[in-house]
């Protein structure tokens, strides 16, 4: 009996040690350094570039096997102009060949669609062609893997975003910075104007499964914003929706948007800036070019934390 007791003893203060090593530890660790667990691991990168890409042509419906770098000059020429700076143009060859290769890695199938990356491959620049030659096989970093999520948009009117405030993954390199310098940018102040009946049918399409009730002036209203400005979320009727739901709802060119109304029968619209704003904005990356800035720098400038590989 006596050994009983202590053998019971003892299981109790095993199961309390191993508790607070198990549970209490990991969890006070992670409300005290929340950065620990930030990083989602990225491919490990072992200097290999694939010399072929297997591409899904979607309007063909079919298969092609083409040189990657080949499909980079592609990629480059459609995803960003000719009439750029040249340093803008090396970052998006450095940006693209990262992505597709992270899809590669990641074992995910690549189509020519804004999918994945808008490829096409006849009339390309001279100038593109020379700026995916002169970065030939390097590729983003970040802690020596492969900054696979190297994502980017078109022109950002403000600060990016990070990543977990637009998409799910949260990514050490996609972070909020400055993007205020973009020349040229075309996307600034676009209105959309509609009744605020075709409004509340569009949503009721999109999201069939949501209970919004009688939507009207009185309960449409933003709620929040992101660090980078965008909207986060926006109340309509008795639900809330996130800033990309409504754009892409709606099909505005971003989330950063201001509401108005005229009368309590129309709503406005008023977006700045076009995508969704993670990563590199291409117009700021034309923008830091202008001002002198390298590719690399541009890269670490958008993908915090990165460095070009070689
Ligand atoms: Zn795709």
């Amino acid at each position: 009996m006596f050994h009983g007791k202590i053998n019971g003893r003892h299981a109790v203060i095993y199961i309390i040690t191993m508790l607070i090593l198990m549970v209490l530890l990991p969890y006070v660790c992670i409300r005290l350094f929340p950065a620990l667990i930030k990083d989602v691991p990225g491919a490990p990168y072992d200097g290999e570039i694939p010399k072929t890409i297997r591409l899904y042509l979607t309007e063909e419906d079919k298969y092609e096997t083409i040189p990657f770098e080949t499909y980079i000059q592609g990629v480059v020429a459609s995803e960003m102009p000719a009439s750029f700076e040249y340093e803008a143009l090396k970052a998006q060859a450095v940006a693209s060949r990262t992505y597709a290769l992270g899809r590669i890695h990641a074992g995910t199938e690549i189509c020519d669609s804004v999918h994945c990356q808008v490829y096409r491959s006849d009339n390309i620049d001279p100038k593109v062609k020379k700026a995916v030659k002169e970065t030939k096989g390097q590729v983003l970093l970040y802690k020596g893997k492969l900054a696979s999520h190297a994502l980017y948009f078109a022109s950002s009117a403000g600060p990016t975003e990070n990543s977990q405030d637009v998409f799910s993954g949260t990514y050490a390199y996609l972070v909020s910075v400055d993007s205020s310098y973009e020349p040229g940018a075309t996307h600034k102040k676009e209105k959309e104007t509609m009744t605020v009946s075709a409004f509340a049918e569009k949503l009721k399409d999109t999201f069939p499964e949501k209970d919004f009730g009688t939507i009207r002036k009185s309960n449409i209203k933003i709620k929040s914003r992101s660090q980078g400005g965008r909207v986060a979320t926006i109340k309509v009727g008795n639900e809330t929706l996130s800033g990309s739901e409504i754009r892409t709802a709606l099909g505005l060119y971003s989330a950063r948007f201001q509401i108005s109304f005229t009368g309590t029968k129309q709503i406005t619209f008023t977006t700045a800036g076009s995508g969704h704003g993670v990563g590199m904005s291409q117009y700021g990356a034309h923008g830091l070019a202008v001002k002198g800035k390298t590719y690399q720098q541009i890269l670490s400038h958008y993908y915090q934390g990165t460095s070009v590989s070689r």
